[in-house]
């Protein structure tokens, strides 16, 4: 039966996360960051400084055209990234990855990158592979972004060995933010990370292009450079420097002229979050039909464990926002994106819909637990 995490609202449905005495491992991973327990705190002045010493180090490299690349989607956390290597002496590599269909305010808003004093280069994957992948990836996994993900770690990495980058500078450690790992390495890219959390539930790129009989050799970029070829650059995540935070980087993505939305994003109450691109609506909603938990949730759980809200306006704000239909706005371009059939689609949704969470009444959706 699906239960919730008795801080904030996450579900027990929720991949990779975990439990102990009713509390999520997201919820104590937070205490942790913010030193809750003194025992089981982070220095955040050593990181800080662990920072300086690498920038440093690469800085002696003389690599021949870069210091550091940086994907970015032109989101406030990708500008965020980016502010913390301004004014360094760094020669910045930006690495954007326009795999499906960016929105106006997305692209207006990666224009900032450029103007922050990086340099940016936009990649656009081969779309008759892409769209393949795309689509097989919502049919048969019911996740579009299932090999996206992969992609957009992979591929920036990549880059940075082959034009011999000495460091990428990746955004948060999703498995410790958000899932509370703590048996994987917080601060390096590895290919157990990438195994288990861009490739979602082990489907790896090399699996994926064997299933679908699409030649590893072209699906090589969505898949991480082997352990020898990773050691050639240090893949470090930014969250485990500075302190992970939404909010705090939406601050500072604004100095810089990132511009939000002027009503909330659909599926949750924020405007300014997944803002950048279409496809990842269509993820949001089937993470929730599958795991009956979507963006909104993800949101108020941040807010609740940050204190900004109590856990009782979070069920009210994701009462509200987080169940609502998925509206033409996403769908028409995702089927004229995809080739898929409008009535293929919505069977698709149905497949994928758990019943153990969902009972359908007329034409609706009703969410069956309740929320204590
Ligand atoms: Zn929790």
């Amino acid at each position: 039966m699906i239960s919730f995490c008795q801080e904030c609202l996450l579900p027990n449905t929720k991949p990779y996360i975990k439990f102990s005495s009713g509390i999520c491992s997201a919820c104590a991973f937070h205490r942790k960051k913010n030193n809750f327990r003194k025992n089981k705190t982070i220095n955040w002045k050593k990181r800080k400084k662990d920072f300086f010493t690498l920038i440093k180090d690469i800085k002696k490299k003389n690599s021949p055209l870069f210091d550091v690349c940086v994907p970015v989607s032109g989101g406030k956390d990708s500008i965020t990234q980016v502010s913390y290597l301004l004014n360094k002496g760094l020669r910045i590599l930006c690495v954007n990855i326009d795999y499906g269909i960016k929105t106006k305010i997305g692209e207006k808003n990666l224009k900032c990158i450029p103007k922050m004093g990086a340099s940016l280069i936009t990649y656009r994957p081969n779309l008759k592979i892409q769209k393949t992948i795309i689509k097989k990836s919502f049919e048969d996994f019911g996740d579009p972004d299932l090999m996206s993900h992969c992609l957009l770690h992979a591929l920036p990495i990549r880059i940075a060995i082959n034009l011999n980058i000495p460091m990428v500078f990746l955004g948060e450690n999703a498995a410790y933010e958000y899932s509370g790992e703590n048996k994987l390495d917080e601060k390096r890219m590895s290919q157990k990370w990438f195994n288990h959390y861009a490739s979602n539930s082990g489907l790896t790129p090399k699996k994926f292009a064997k299933i679908y009989n699409i030649p590893y050799k072209i699906m090589k970029i969505y898949d991480l450079p082997n352990n020898i070829d990773l050691k050639k650059t240090k893949a470090v995540f930014c969250s485990y420097f500075f302190k992970w935070s939404s909010e705090k980087n939406l601050v500072i993505a604004k100095k810089f002229g990132f511009k939000t939305l002027k009503k909330p994003q659909e599926g949750t109450y924020r405007n300014y979050v997944g803002i950048d691109e279409k496809i990842n609506r269509i993820h949001q909603y089937m993470k929730l039909l599958k795991f009956g938990y979507g963006r909104a949730t993800d949101h108020a759980c941040e807010d609740i464990r940050n204190k900004k809200i109590n856990r009782k306006q979070g069920i009210q704000l994701v009462k509200k926002y987080d169940r609502v239909k998925l509206s033409d706005y996403f769908v028409n371009d995702f089927l004229k994106f995809t080739g898929i059939k409008k009535s293929k689609f919505f069977k698709i949704l149905d497949k994928y819909t758990n019943k153990k969470i969902w009972k359908k009444s007329k034409r609706n959706l009703v969410f069956k637990p309740k929320i204590k």
